[in-house]
């Protein structure tokens, strides 16, 4: 079993709990802080179309889709670009 150190009491617990045995609150927060903070850089990087909530249900598919199309038109050009950058010297 991994024990980690609570962040926040400072009581040793077990390292697969979500929460802290001793004071409740939530282990690895600054890891967990930190990969959020990540993600949202990545996604704030790619100029997405953003998804209104008040987009009527067709709408909201067909943007979806769009979104969809996006993501694979980035990963493309994102492999050119690995492809371009280990062929040129
Ligand atoms: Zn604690």
């Amino acid at each position: 079993m991994k024990e980690i150190k609570c962040e926040h009491c400072g009581f040793w617990t077990n390292g697969n709990l979500v929460d802290c045995n001793y004071c409740g609150k939530r282990l690895n927060d600054r890891h967990l802080t930190e990969i959020e903070e990540r993600e949202q850089i990545e996604l704030r990087g790619m100029p997405l179309l953003k998804i209104d909530p008040d987009t009527p249900f067709i709408k909201k598919g067909f943007l979806r889709v769009l979104r969809f199309l996006q993501l694979i038109f980035f990963s493309i050009i994102s492999m050119i670009a690995a492809m371009a950058s280990s062929t040129v010297h």
